[in-house]
């Protein structure tokens, strides 16, 4: 009986030892043929291999982030996706490649700062310290127009000539008319941020409605208008989400510039708004909580450029998102 057990315990002794030494025998062939590389998609399409894909990854995000001068950021329409598979070890990787598509599938999106008399853009510096100096420049020369300007942030896919500021100075100079009576006035130029820094307290929290938000245009005067919300350039096709939870009051197409347009109300007179949608995804008198997918980004109506428009409002009157976001 004894014996007849330990026969059967060296068999299966002998059996596992070989089955270790062939499992280790072809991991060696494999490490030795085969490493793991990432198969590289962009929108569904097989683009190539990377050897890295940290490293991909890493300088795709720092392209995102904008590097170059007066780069704020770049929105990128296609990004890649990874799947690990283990090829052999003299497949060819591209790198270089991959990272050029995704580059050429991305927007610019610049930054800089106009100085505007009567809210309308006169010329544009590179740094708001510039514009700063610029308009410190003038009221110290006494110019006539001091009191029209301001300083406003922009951002914008295209860039115009940027002045250095002594050329802006000289651009704006304006000499005070001798038969003036008025006294030369000493009240604040208004240099803002184009942001108001006040609104109603508003006892609820608000999301962002996207992912990766970035503001492609604050709120305040742009454009000799009031710009009644803040901008996200996102994709065409990214989801919009509910801010806070609510009801659905608008869904539809809007004929006043907001193109396809969600309203949600939250109580107490306050609204959000999401403009220039490229499809709704929610209906009136839906109920929605924070987070909620109500619409697809877009840029229907009056836009250009794909973006989000969100607008916060307390009894109708619009107040800055950013104060509440
Ligand atoms: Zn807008």
């Amino acid at each position: 009986m004894i014996r007849r057990t330990l026969v059967a315990l060296r068999a299966s002794v002998k059996f596992i030892a070989i089955f270790i030494i062939a499992a280790l025998l072809i991991t060696g062939i494999i490490v030795f043929l085969y490493k793991p590389i990432y198969e590289v998609y962009i929108d569904g399409e097989f683009v190539g291999y990377s050897e890295d894909k940290q490293k991909l990854q890493e300088r795709i995000n720092a392209y995102q982030e904008g590097e170059g001068e007066h780069v704020a950021f770049v929105l990128l329409d296609s990004v890649p996706t990874y799947q690990l598979c283990m090829l052999k070890k003299d497949v060819v990787t591209n790198d270089e490649e991959i990272f050029n598509r995704v580059k050429e599938s991305g927007t610019v999106y610049y930054k800089y700062y106009a100085i505007a008399m009567n809210n309308e853009d006169q010329l544009s510096v590179s740094t708001f310290q510039e514009a700063q100096e610029a308009v410190n420049e003038l009221k110290a020369k006494n110019s006539a127009n001091v009191d029209s300007l301001s300083i406003i942030e922009r951002y914008s896919v295209e860039l115009g000539e940027l002045k250095q500021t002594e050329e802006a100075v000289a651009a704006l100079y304006n000499k005070k008319k001798v038969s003036s009576t008025a006294v030369v006035s000493s009240t604040n130029t208004s240099v803002a941020n184009s942001r108001s820094k006040t609104g109603p307290n508003i006892a609820m929290s608000f999301r962002y409605p996207v992912d990766s938000p970035r503001i492609s245009s604050r709120f305040g005067t742009r454009w000799g208008r009031q710009h009644a919300g803040t901008d996200f350039a996102v994709p065409t096709g990214t989801n919009v989400y509910a801010s806070a939870p609510g009801t659905v009051t608008f869904a539809g197409w809007n004929s006043g510039g907001y193109g396809y347009l969600v309203i949600i109300s939250h109580g107490n007179g306050v609204q959000t708004y999401y403009a220039h949608n490229s499809k709704i995804q929610c209906t009136v008198g839906q109920t929605v909580s924070a987070g909620e997918l109500i619409a697809k980004a877009g840029n229907t109506g009056r836009s250009y450029g794909s973006h989000c428009h969100f607008e916060i409002r307390v009894n109708g009157v619009a107040y800055n998102p950013e104060l509440y976001l």
